[in-house]
């Protein structure tokens, strides 16, 4: 018996239900419970939130949330296998986990679930930046979520946190903090998962901002995010030249430098030049 919930130990859980890890579903497992009510705990106060999370595999991070005290998880999990263990987790807390069998790429778990809503997962690795990118792009601001708290590869956990001269930097960091406060909370070693990945990896926590934190229209800051970071080593203006016609004068308007690389443009520059393009009314 665990002492977060009475359960079972995860590595039992894993034995009865036959949960040898997929690679090919990302599944790299945590097995402390001290740990995933950690994890948990980044995410605030849950007592008055429902919590989507993707990937509950044997249920770790699933009952640390429910331990911590979420009103209501939803969790989406691709491998019917896991869906045994997530029921004896139901069972342990009436009324307060929903569990979908399917993959999250495909589902809307808008239904399901009643704001204010966060964000909890340990993502798969394969699908983690998608869906991020995602919650990130929403056609309207703010959006379903209040909070993302997830763990990445910490490459990734790093791209997201990235500021600008740094390799790091690119459209991932534009995009989460553009419309988010975006920090790393939790460093993880290889050894904290069963199996042990390749790779170290980090909890990031993401805070959704009322309002984009400079103005500028989505689309046009997507377009010249993209165009600037796929030739990330060539001048603005060569690498923007497809945006629009006359580029090098907007660069100019915005007060930036037709010579500078995209690595060197801060955030602000960005949503400046986006706002040159197609000018934001309010
Ligand atoms: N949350 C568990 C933990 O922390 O131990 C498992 C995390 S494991 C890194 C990723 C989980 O996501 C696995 O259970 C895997 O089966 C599931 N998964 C993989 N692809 C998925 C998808 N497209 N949709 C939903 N779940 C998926």
């Amino acid at each position: 018996m665990s002492q977060i919930d009475g359960l079972p130990p995860l590595s039992e859980v894993i034995q009865t239900h036959g949960l040898a890890a997929k690679k090919s579903l990302g599944q790299n497992f945590l097995l402390d419970l001290n740990l995933t009510a950690k994890i948990a705990r980044q995410a605030g106060d849950l007592s008055d939130c429902d919590v989507l999370e993707i990937g509950p595999g044997p249920g770790g991070l699933t009952r640390g949330l429910l331990a911590e005290g979420a009103r209501r998880v939803l969790a989406i999990e691709k491998d019917p296998r896991c869906l045994p263990a997530l029921d004896e987790i139901s069972q342990a807390y009436p009324n307060r986990l929903h569990v979908i069998e399917g993959d999250a790429l495909d589902i809307d778990p808008l239904a399901h679930l009643t704001p204010p809503i966060r964000v909890s997962a340990n993502l798969p690795y394969n699908v983690g930046t998608e869906l991020l990118v995602r919650w990130l792009t929403p056609r309207d601001w703010p959006p379903f979520w209040e909070s993302l708290t997830l763990m990445f590869q910490r490459e990734v956990a790093q791209r997201i946190v990235a500021e600008p001269g740094s390799k790091a930097y690119g459209r991932l960091a534009i995009l989460a903090q553009w419309r988010a406060d975006a920090r790393i909370v939790i460093n993880l070693p290889p050894e904290a998962f069963s199996p042990p990945p390749k790779v170290s990896s980090a909890v990031v926590h993401l805070t959704a901002l009322a309002e984009p934190r400079y103005p500028a229209d989505a689309a046009t800051l997507n377009r010249i995010v993209a165009a600037g970071f796929n030739q990330r080593r060539k001048m603005l203006r060569a690498s923007l030249k497809g945006v629009a016609p006359n580029i090098q004068g907007y660069i100019e308007a915005a007060g930036l430098r037709p010579t500078d690389r995209a690595e060197q443009i801060s955030l602000e520059g960005f949503c400046a030049l986006a706002r040159q393009i197609k000018p934001v009314t309010t």
